[in-house]
This record gives structure tokens, C-alpha cells and sequence, in this order.
């Protein structure tokens, strides 16, 4: 079981902002912005280095940053925003299917890079 397959799947409700063949992009339930988008393939895959090692993993990163730059136009990020992935235990990811937070609609202060 893997929630962001059920929410792909329809199975679990979600507020979508774009979908293609690819990839679907969804509001985080639990925003830390004005926008907080997150754009997840449609294969599942547990994390980037999953990503990295798999048939088709170029393909889909290749859709997710397409699918970043379209939820970014849709949601007038035209000033900039930040893209985070979390990946793994020490980077805290919290769903093991990988997903990408597109944050913005304010001026982002706190950096840690
Ligand atoms: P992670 O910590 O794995 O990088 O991020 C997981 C994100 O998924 C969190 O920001 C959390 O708010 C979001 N999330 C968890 N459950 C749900 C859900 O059922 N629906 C939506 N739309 N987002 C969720
Ligand atoms: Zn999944």
C-alpha cells in the first residue's frame, strides 16, 4: 500500500493542479506556504535513488521537472519558488513514493543551503 499510488489511483481524494501521462501534481494537505504543490511520477518509485537505478527513471525526471515548470506557470510563480526532496530516513521523507514540494507565493527566507 502507498499513499500517493491511491491518491494517483483516485482512491484517496486530492486537489489537483496538473496531471499529464506522467506525472501528477497535487496540493500538500499540510501547506508551509501560500503554495505547496507536490509533483509526483505516476510510476511508483520509493525515492530519487530508486529513480536513478530504474528502467524509466530518466523519463519520469524528466516529466517531473516538466511538470514542476507547469505547476509553476499555473500558480503565477513568475518571482521564483524552490523545489525540495526529501529522500531517505536521514532526509526525512515522511512517503516513501518520491515526490517533489514546489513551494512559493511569498518570499522564502529560511535557507538552509
Ligand atoms: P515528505 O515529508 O515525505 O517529503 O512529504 C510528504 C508530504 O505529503 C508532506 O508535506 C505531507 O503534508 C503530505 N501529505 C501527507 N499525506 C497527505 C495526503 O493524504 N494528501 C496530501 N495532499 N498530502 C499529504
Ligand atoms: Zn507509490
Amino acid at each position: 500500500m502507498c499513499l500517493f499510488c491511491d491518491i494517483i489511483e483516485g482512491k484517496i481524494p486530492s486537489t489537483k493542479v496538473y496531471e499529464n501521462d506522467h506525472v501528477l501534481a497535487f496540493a500538500d494537505i499540510n501547506p508551509v506556504a501560500p503554495v505547496h504543490v507536490l509533483v509526483v511520477p505516476k510510476k511508483h518509485f520509493d525515492d530519487i535513488t530508486d529513480m536513478a537505478v530504474k528502467p524509466e527513471g530518466d523519463l519520469y525526471m524528466t516529466e517531473v521537472m516538466k511538470g514542476i515548470n507547469e505547476v509553476a506557470r499555473i500558480k503565477g510563480l513568475d518571482n521564483g519558488f524552490r523545489v525540495i526532496n526529501n529522500c531517505g530516513e536521514d532526509g526525512a521523507q515522511s512517503v516513501k513514493h518520491a515526490h517533489f514540494h514546489v513551494i512559493g507565493g511569498v518570499k522564502l527566507t529560511e535557507k538552509m543551503v
